[in-house]
């Protein structure tokens, strides 16, 4: 079996088009709302047999892991760390200048930084997640696209909890040349990074890559999950978005806007069955091998700035990992005409705006390897080693019922739409998550009770060593 169908088969397929762009094949989409390549059903032998294809895979060739592909493309490496990479740089803020923030999902970066790149001339566009004209239902509702003008790049604002590939965008880039900044995910910077050691026209043009933090991909069904958790049926749903900003509602609240061709319902996601973000409903089993939560092989990482100070702000501020000297010199000329609000901030800092990822895809990670080993299972090499973190039995079984959680979301979630029942996801859904809520409720619980212990015993000590 080729390493490729092994990694689709066993789960470990993110979808991310790079083995289509390498084989000159297409993505589809299967029954679960997810990319899949046509290599695997119609064989690998049918294509391009001299193709860099396990070369590009994000789940293959481990010897050209994250920190490889770092070192071989980034320029602002002055520091390291072993949970966000190379870096120069850690800032937390937003912009201030027009509408960026108000528009943006967090502090409107993601947008500006294209905007600006291609104000000063370093870029000809930006290729970025778009609305998609959708003509048949399972078609997605958002693709990567090609904007080249300010208008176009602001139309993309906003982030899209949503699977996305780069099969096509690559195609097109290669009949519109040009330099393009590329925003994505981290696994799919890193397809980029490794498309780039054997693609010298995909090197040439995408002379910037932007990564976005990532908890993790929910499938399209998810999508279609909020909307008819709210009445509209996926067959209707038209338009969608992920986080909404607006009066009273909190940047940790994670608001949906679903729309039918007759009206547009707004809700609280955690309020949905499956719709609070980390419990994993509808979420790709790949997500649960992957260690890299910043994007490490990018210029640039975007994220929300997960701390306290920034969190009560509802207009979003952004956490900024910066790799990449001109860019860096970019949002300091920026700051210094206040056009951003930025502060500097520590490695710790930005660390601890994503705990709870790293927790998933570093502890959970290497617990979750240690299953697939002791089962004697094939897994993707990761820089995280099976058994590398001691994992408390709590904790393990919260890292178990995610999993559950996203197995059986997947499969009851395509039995509702098969029924035409959405009550046959709720009733199953509901009743696995209220189990995973209670263990994670506990963890908290024990967390706080651990904190409280640790500062008592280094009061006791600091009294003790006073006498
Ligand atoms: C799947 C996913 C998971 C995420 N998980 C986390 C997380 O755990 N922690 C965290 O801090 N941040 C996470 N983010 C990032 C966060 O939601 C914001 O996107 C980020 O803070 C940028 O906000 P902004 O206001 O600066 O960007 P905006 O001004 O809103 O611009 C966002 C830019 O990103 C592009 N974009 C949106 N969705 C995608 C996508 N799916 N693929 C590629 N490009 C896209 C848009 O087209 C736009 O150009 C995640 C994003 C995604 C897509
Ligand atoms: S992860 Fe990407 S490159 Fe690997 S098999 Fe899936 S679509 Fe292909
Ligand atoms: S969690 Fe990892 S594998 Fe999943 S979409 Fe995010 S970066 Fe890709």
């Amino acid at each position: 079996m080729s390493t490729i169908k092994k990694v689709v088969e066993s789960g470990y397929c993110v979808g991310c088009g790079a083995c289509a762009y390498a084989t000159k094949s297409k993505m589809t989409i299967n029954k679960y709302g997810e990319y899949e390549p046509e290599i695997i059903k119609k064989g690998l032998e049918s294509f391009n047999a001299d193709s860099n294809v396990e070369k590009v895979c994000p789940f293959l060739s481990p010897d050209l892991n994250e920190n490889v592909l770092a070192e071989e493309f980034l320029d602002g490496k002055d520091n390291f760390s072993s949970k966000i990479g190379f870096y120069n740089n850690v800032l937390a803020g937003h912009v201030n200048e027009s509408e960026f923030r108000k528009n943006g999902t967090s502090g409107g970066t993601g947008t500006w930084i294209g905007a600006e790149l291609l104000k000063l001339g370093y870029i000809d566009g930006v290729i970025h997640v778009k609305k998609n004209k959708r003509l048949a239902f399972g078609d997605p509702f958002y693709k990567y696209a090609i904007s080249n003008t300010l208008k176009e790049i602001q139309d993309g604002a906003k982030t899209k909890y949503h699977v996305v590939e780069v099969s096509e965008v690559l195609e097109l880039v290669k009949d519109r040349p040009g330099k393009y900044l590329f925003i994505g995910v981290p696994c799919l910077v890193k397809a980029i990074r490794r498309i780039q050691l054997v693609d010298p026209v995909i090197k040439e043009s995408l002379p910037f890559l932007v990564s976005l933090v990532c908890g993790h991909f929910k499938s399209i069904n998810w999508t279609l999950s909020l909307g008819w958790a709210k009445g509209i049926h996926p067959k209707d749903l038209s338009e969608f978005q992920y986080r909404t900003k607006g009066d009273n509602i909190p940047a940790r609240k994670y608001v949906f806007r679903a729309q039918n061709e007759k009206e547009t319902i707004q809700e609280d996601s955690s309020k949905v069955t499956g719709g609070k973000f980390n419990q994993g409903a509808l979420m790709l089993s790949a997500c649960n091998f992957c260690d890299d939560v910043v994007g490490e092989t990018a210029d640039l990482t975007i994220g929300d700035a997960w701390l306290p100070q920034f969190e009560a702000d509802d207009n979003g501020t952004n956490l900024l990992i910066v790799r990449n000297k001109i860019l860096q010199n970019i949002f300091e000329v920026a700051r210094s005409e206040g056009r951003m609000t930025l502060v500097d901030i520590t490695e710790k800092d930005a660390i601890d705006s994503q705990s709870g990822g790293f927790r998933q895809r570093r502890e959970g990670l290497s617990y979750r390897l240690s299953k697939k080993q002791s089962k004697g299972e094939w897994y993707p090499e990761k820089r995280i080693q099976p058994n590398q973190f001691s994992v408390s039995m709590l904790r393990k079984m919260i890292y178990t019922n995610r999993a559950e959680v996203s197995d059986l979301t997947r499969a009851s979630f395509l039995e509702a739409i098969e029924s035409d029942n959405y009550n046959i996801y709720k009733n199953t859904v509901d009743t696995k998550i209220k189990k995973l809520m209670k263990l994670e409720l506990s963890s908290i619980f024990f967390k706080a009770l651990n904190n409280k212990i640790s500062r008592k015993i280094q009061k006791y000590r600091r009294k003790a060593s006073n006498v």
